[in-house]
């Protein structure tokens, strides 16, 4: 079966600027797809090249093995969802839904019945003759979901879709979202520049820099095997081991990450076990996050690397560790080594502390 995207080649320059850049894609028929990378790196631009709402400077699109390339958007089988849903406020909830059909000539009995099919499907059964003003920022969001899945496409484009909603409606909805693409086994093609939110969603991830993907892989092998520094630091927060540091505590050269999970904190002098090494240093901040402490060592070796522990217990004697020393330990197989050792951290995800990214 052919995918249900494949973008070959594709490239949308903007004069100097060049958005997208030389991009080859396949898109499985039923994937949750995402799209990470910082703002700027050209997620936006591939949706609407996609949905055909820009011409490719070069390159082809196939939707379900057919170049579309030229086509027109309306005669794409894609949806967008934005994240600032255009529904319109004068129109009631079924009559917003409806809409699409209507365009399309659709008789309102069959009209009335996937709207209201589409209702469900979204959790909003029920609320077809309320007015958008008399919902939240959630049941908005679904309406507008809502108004993409009545049309049955193959394939739904969503840009941030989550990125008005504050912290806890965006976690449930990235539930929902995930559960309702389940249901209704539609192509998502999800955009965002939350690392955390295309973990939680995702069967792959492409992670976007300057308009070309610097890695494409399951969350699980993104987080594992980053392949680049870049991909390592926007992706979960990023401790990495190199030059004389590498030779001195890993025992060669090279460029390493440890993720702050797989980090043990020991007395200073305290021996490393059967394939442990020990590292000593100072700690520089803890870090309380409720659901777990992060500390921040400054190795002797060089490196500062951020280990974190889950608050099972609380967390006192944690906070008076600032300023002793103690040692890091770990075990060598949880090193991942990375290929591409070009990248510099990147500029716009993890405070140098490895907080979680904060909503903006
Ligand atoms: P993202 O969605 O990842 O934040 P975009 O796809 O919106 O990134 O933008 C990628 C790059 O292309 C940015 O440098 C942006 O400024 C530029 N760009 C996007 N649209 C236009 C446009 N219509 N004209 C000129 N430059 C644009
Ligand atoms: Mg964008």
């Amino acid at each position: 079966m052919s995918a249900a995207i494949a973008l070959t080649g594709l490239s949308k320059h903007y004069g100097e600027v060049r958005a997208v850049d030389g991009l080859d894609l396949e898109i499985a028929d039923g994937e949750f797809f995402s799209m990470l990378g910082p703002s700027g790196s050209g997620k936006t631009t591939v949706l609407r090249l996609v949905a055909g709402f820009e011409q490719p400077t070069a390159g082809v699109i196939e939707l379900a093995g057919e170049d579309v390339t030229r086509r027109p958007a309306h005669k794409r089988d894609v949806n967008t969802v934005f994240q600032d849903y255009a529904i319109f406020p004068h129109l009631s909830v079924r009559q917003n839904v409806e809409y699409g059909l209507r365009v399309k000539k659709v008789p309102k009995a069959e009209r009335r019945e996937r709207a209201e099919e589409a209702l469900a499907t979204v959790r909003l059964e029920g609320y077809g003759d309320r007015r958008p003003h008399q919902l939240s920022g959630g049941q908005r969001q679904r309406v507008a979901l809502a108004r993409a899945l009545v049309n049955r496409p193959r394939v739904l484009l969503l840009d941030e879709p989550l990125g008005a909603l504050d912290l806890q409606l965006r976690k449930q909805m990235q539930l929902e979202l995930k559960q309702i693409q389940r249901e209704v086994g539609i192509t998502f093609v999800f955009v965002t520049h939350d690392q955390e939110e295309a973990l939680t969603m995702s069967d792959r991830i492409a992670v976007f820099r300057d308009g070309r993907i610097e890695q494409l892989a399951t969350p699980r092998e993104l987080y594992e095997q980053p392949a680049s520094a870049f991909v390592a630091g926007f992706v979960g927060t990023s401790n990495l081991i190199e030059g004389d540091a590498a030779e001195k505590l890993v025992g060669e050269a090279g460029t390493f990450v440890i993720r702050p999970e797989r980090l043990r904190l020991a007395a200073e002098d305290a021996a490393p076990g059967d394939g442990e090494t020990a590292a000593a240093g100072v700690v520089r901040e803890v870090v309380y996050l409720g659901a777990s402490t992060h500390t921040v060592v400054e190795l002797d070796a060089g490196p500062t690397l951020t280990a974190s522990h889950p608050n099972t217990e609380t967390a006192d004697a944690a906070l008076e560790r600032r300023g002793t020393r103690v040692a890091v330990v770990w075990r060598r197989e949880q090193l991942a080594s990375l290929a591409g050792t070009d990248a510099g951290p990147p500029t716009d995800s993890q405070g140098a502390l490895g907080l979680p990214e904060m909503e903006e």
